[in-house]
């Protein structure tokens, strides 16, 4: 049993996925590899002066498993509730979890099927989002959703920034009372 399974290990999966590690969650990443951020060059990530696409995706998966997350190359297929959790199922195996955070980018097809409420995207070349509320909660107990398939404005700053405002919730949820993680500069302890 996961406390988190995320599906997708873009900026906003992954940045979900370091949150969660971190604070001691048992943490599921299953990702596909078709993450459009691969095909960017990026100069307005505030703190990374330039950076290709595809070496964001790659430090972001190597932070998140620097915590203890487990990363799985797969697709996921269906996400239903079972009687001991959420069952994720995918072509290489199902596992189950307490929560589900869905960060799948453009890729709304998953959303569709497992019954989350969508509706027409409001970035440019965004068609269709996940209705979620102000926390990330989707329609759906216990699924969260974070990134582009969230509604928020397609920039890997705001995306990542999404995946850790959802994780801070869920693992919030998780310990009955609001987490902050920070860590203290040396200098400072
Ligand atoms: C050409 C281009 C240039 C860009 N330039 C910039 C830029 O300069 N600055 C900037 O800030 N942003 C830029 N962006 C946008 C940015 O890269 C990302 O689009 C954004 O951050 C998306 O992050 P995400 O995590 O929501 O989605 P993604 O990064 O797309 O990640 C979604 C992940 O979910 C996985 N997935 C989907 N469905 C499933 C499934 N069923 N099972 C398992 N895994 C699944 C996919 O494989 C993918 O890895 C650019 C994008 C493009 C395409």
């Amino acid at each position: 049993m996961y406390d988190v399974a995320i599906i997708g290990a873009g900026p906003a999966g992954a940045s979900a996925a370091i949150f969660c590690a971190k604070a001691g969650k048992r943490t599921l990443v299953i990702d596909n590899d078709l993450s459009i951020t691969r095909r960017a060059w990026i100069e307005n990530h505030y703190g990374v002066p330039q950076i290709s696409g595809p070496d964001l995706v790659e430090t972001g998966r190597q932070q998140a498993k620097k915590f203890g997350a487990e990363l799985v190359k797969a697709e996921v297929t269906n996400v239903t509730r079972g009687a001991d959790g959420l069952q994720v199922e995918t072509d290489q195996g199902t596992y189950t979890a307490r929560h589900v955070i869905i960060a799948t980018g453009v890729y709304t097809d998953l959303a569709e099927k497992i019954g989350l409420r969508t509706k027409p995207g409001t970035e440019p070349r965004i068609k269709t989002i996940v209705e979620v509320d102000s926390q990330g909660r989707t329609n759906i107990d216990g699924v969260w959703a974070a990134g582009t398939i969230a509604g928020v404005s397609v920039h890997t700053i705001i995306t990542a920034g999404d995946g850790a405002k959802v994780a801070v919730n869920v693992i919030s949820e998780l310990n009955g009372e609001r987490y902050v993680d920070h860590d203290v500069y040396k200098p400072f302890t």
